[in-house]
């Protein structure tokens, strides 16, 4: 049957059957149409308000099939959405009526341990990446849910539980594979196509289909020391002295704070559930047994109602979050910004923001930055913010959707009442959707690095195929 999907320029483009059927006796991952068994299952995305049906799926096996999908909407003009991981808070990898190319199906990660370096397949998860890096005790900066897709986080940047010590995702990056928008297969890396290699760490989706990462690993593990230690009364005073521990810390030590209500749940221990509690979680890039020491202060800022605090797997703890973040599970929507400094009124906004929460599945964090993030020039890759202190994260969850207002509007007014204090810079990667406000973003995330981004996406995809991220607009 033939198909109708939306074009770049408005309006439909038809696919007939005999374009699907020459489609098929090249691609050799799945087409799916919403006839088809299984187009449910792979339309779903992590955000539960992210309901979308495109019209066409191109689920790939592998590079050629990248390029079959990105020549298909270059030639027919459609409106394509890039996915990974599926965790876009903003929604952005499906799309209504669109074509969805889906790289769910390449989750290869093959681990060189003598050169320590790592190829990822473009739709890898962090969870894939620790499975195969820890058998020869090396990881990769990733981030905190191992669910989440190692495309859309290193694309955007990548703050984890070892940005300090080891800086952010994208930081890490060797090379990438590339399929741009006039499908051709490129590798980018400080030799080959530097500039586009310069955009592709911290600039998004902008540029093409990424179909192969390579990545730094760095020896660490199987055991790390994690500190959980969570309170539930003066937050105040125990956000002040985790602010002023945080302080004093060496790069080893990757630390958040976190609001957060426990659910009873039995990965929580019983006192908690329910309870509102302020973690101040820290992870220490070293020897488990040098971390104990170095992080014995974090878990008595106060008095803990619980403390799970211990050396444990590096693979668990980056799997700890899982449980609470079941895909499709809760409709979310986030707002971020850096913060220059942690000062008396940043305290003050964060913690009354934190115990504001409209729901309990919200949250709001700040994982402490500096280290080995702001080592890195502002200007040696396209991510924006490097002078900052911390980020703030407001993350607005919920399940019950008739309250969805009052939870969008508690993320808007907390960050702006944070605004006055911020750098400037946000991080699109925890962004909810807001299309009228993304050139604002965009702009406030890159700033000086933007002019040079609207060049590179002019050289690369002049008619802005490539379109539903947090858009660059080509010069
Ligand atoms: P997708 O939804 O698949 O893709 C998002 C966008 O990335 C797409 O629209 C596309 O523009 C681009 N993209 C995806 N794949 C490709 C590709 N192969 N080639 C080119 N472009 C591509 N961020 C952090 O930094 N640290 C965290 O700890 C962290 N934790 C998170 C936990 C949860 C539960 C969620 C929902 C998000 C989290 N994030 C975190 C935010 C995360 O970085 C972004 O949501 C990111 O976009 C997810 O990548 P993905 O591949 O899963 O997303």
């Amino acid at each position: 049957m033939p198909i109708e999907v939306e074009r770049l320029s408005g309006g439909t483009a038809t696919l007939d059957d005999e374009k699907l059927a020459e489609l098929r006796t090249t691609f050799h991952g799945s087409l799916l149409t919403r006839e088809d068994d299984g187009y449910d299952e792979v339309r779903a995305v992590q955000n539960a308000l992210i309901d979308r049906r495109p019209a066409l799926v191109m689920r790939c096996s592998g590079a050629a099939d990248v390029i079959d999908a990105v020549d298909l909407a270059r030639e027919h003009g459609l409106l394509a959405a890039v996915r990974g991981g599926g965790h876009s808070v903003a929604g952005h990898s499906v799309r209504d009526r669109g074509l969805l190319i889906d790289l769910s199906g390449m989750r290869g990660v093959w681990v060189d341990p003598g050169s320590r370096t790592v190829r990822v397949q473009g739709g890898a998860t962090w969870g894939d990446v620790d499975r195969e890096t820890q058998v020869f005790g090396l990881v990769v900066a990733g981030g905190i849910v191992s669910t989440t897709g190692v495309a859309g986080l290193t694309l955007g940047g990548g703050i984890g539980w070892l940005h300090r010590k080891y800086g952010l995702s994208c930081d890490n990056l060797r090379a990438a594979e590339i399929v741009t928008a006039d499908g051709r297969l490129l590798r980018a890396s400080e030799s080959e196509n530097a500039d586009l290699f310069w955009g592709l760490r911290g600039g998004g989706g902008n540029f093409g289909v990424v179909t192969a990462f390579e990545f730094t690993a760095h020896p660490l593990g199987p055991v790390v020391m994690c500190a959980v230690p969570m309170y539930a009364d003066d937050f105040g005073e125990v956000f002040r002295a985790w602010r002023d521990w945080a302080d004093t810390v060496p790069d080893e030590v990757t630390t958040r704070a976190m609001f957060w209500t426990a659910p009873e749940d039995p990965h929580m221990p019983p006192q908690v559930h329910g309870r509102q509690l302020l973690i101040t979680g820290a992870v220490y890039a070293g020897p488990p047994e040098e971390g104990e020491e170095v992080l014995r202060p974090v878990r008595h800022l106060g008095t803990p109602l619980a403390d799970p605090s211990g050396p444990m797997p590096y693979r668990m703890f980056q799997s700890a979050f899982d449980f609470f973040f079941a895909k499709g599970a809760l409709a979310s929507y986030w707002k971020s910004l850096f913060l220059k400094e942690l000062t008396g009124r940043a305290v003050d906004l964060i913690v009354g923001g934190g115990l504001a929460r409209t729901t309990p599945q919200s949250m709001v964090h700040v994982p402490l930055l500096g280290g080995a993030v702001s080592r890195v020039g502002p200007h040696d890759t396209a991510f924006g913010d490097r002078d900052a202190r911390c980020m703030l994260s407001v993350d607005g969850n919920w399940v019950d959707h008739h309250g969805a207002a009052d939870h969008v509007a508690w993320v808007r007014r907390t960050i702006g009442r944070a605004e006055e204090l911020s750098t400037g810079g946000t991080y699109l990667n925890f962004d909810g959707e807001e299309p009228a406000k993304t050139p604002e973003l965009v702009s406030a995330a890159f700033g000086e690095n933007l002019r040079r981004l609207t060049e590179l996406k002019g050289r690369y995809d002049p008619r802005n195929l490539f379109r539903l991220n947090a858009n660059i607009p080509p010069a």
